[in-house]
């Protein structure tokens, strides 16, 4: 591979997933924009994102906060009702600036995390929504809280820390059917009073729509491959 990036038609991609999620919620008997496509641009030249948001594009995941903390000050001044979702790994000591950049942060799973959330919320006098993430497929490496689990933390952030928990959110083991998880995470959802369901990314999105999903995080169909993590 040489040094240029490759040429991605975005927004030809865009469509095509939008069309794509159109047609899952219809077999689901839901409407379309009752799906809300979060493009995860992880890895992703801004360019890519400009393309994107060019073509309406408006809610974009990221999942370091470092690397959303670099470009989307600058792309927000110019688009500003873009709708900003963590979807990574979340350092309570990086609370602080992630409720500062995020309207959307997805990867609550423990209670100290929430108490920071909680603490940095109260400083900024803002508060990102939040889902909780669930570790569906109880894998040992992964985060997550376990299913068991959602009710307890649930209770911490939501009654006693009064956060504006909206949902739950998951990613199931690479290679398990979706839909099972996503079963479960929208019946987690349900008992809980919890409207969103994020589960389902390039691969499986459809898959994910049909049971239940009602956000789903795409990243290398709308925008290709991505550049290798460096750290
Ligand atoms: C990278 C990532 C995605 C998107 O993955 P694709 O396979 O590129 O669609 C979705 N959710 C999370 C949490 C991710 O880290």
């Amino acid at each position: 591979m040489g040094e240029a990036e490759e040429q991605v038609d975005v927004a030809a991609n865009l469509a095509e997933v939008r069309r794509r999620i159109g047609a899952a919620a219809g077999v689901a008997g839901r409407a379309a924009e009752d799906v809300v496509l979060v493009a995860v641009a992880k890895g992703q030249p801004s360019e890519r994102l400009e393309a994107a948001l060019a073509a309406g594009q408006r809610a974009f995941g990221e999942n370091y906060v470092q690397e959303a903390a670099a470009r989307w000050p600058g792309l927000r001044a110019r688009w500003p009702d873009v709708v900003l979702h963590l979807v990574g790994a979340l350092q309570s000591n990086k609370a602080r600036e992630a409720v500062a950049l995020f309207d959307v942060i997805e990867s609550v799973d423990r209670p100290r995390l929430a108490e920071a959330l909680a603490r940095e919320a109260a400083r900024a006098g803002r508060c990102p929504r939040l889902l909780l993430q669930v570790n569906t497929g109880r894998e040992p490496q992964k985060a997550g809280v376990a299913p068991e689990g959602v009710a307890e933390l649930l209770a911490l952030c939501r009654d006693r820390l009064r956060l504006p928990v909206m949902g739950l959110m998951a990613i199931p083991p690479e290679d398990q059917d979706v839909g099972p998880h996503t079963r479960l995470l929208a019946e987690l959802a349900e008992r809980h009073g919890l409207a969103v369901v994020s589960c389902g990314m390039s691969a499986d999105f459809e898959q994910a729509i049909r049971h239940g999903a009602t956000e789903v995080r795409v990243g290398s169909a709308i925008f290709g491959a991505r550049r290798p993590r460096v750290t």
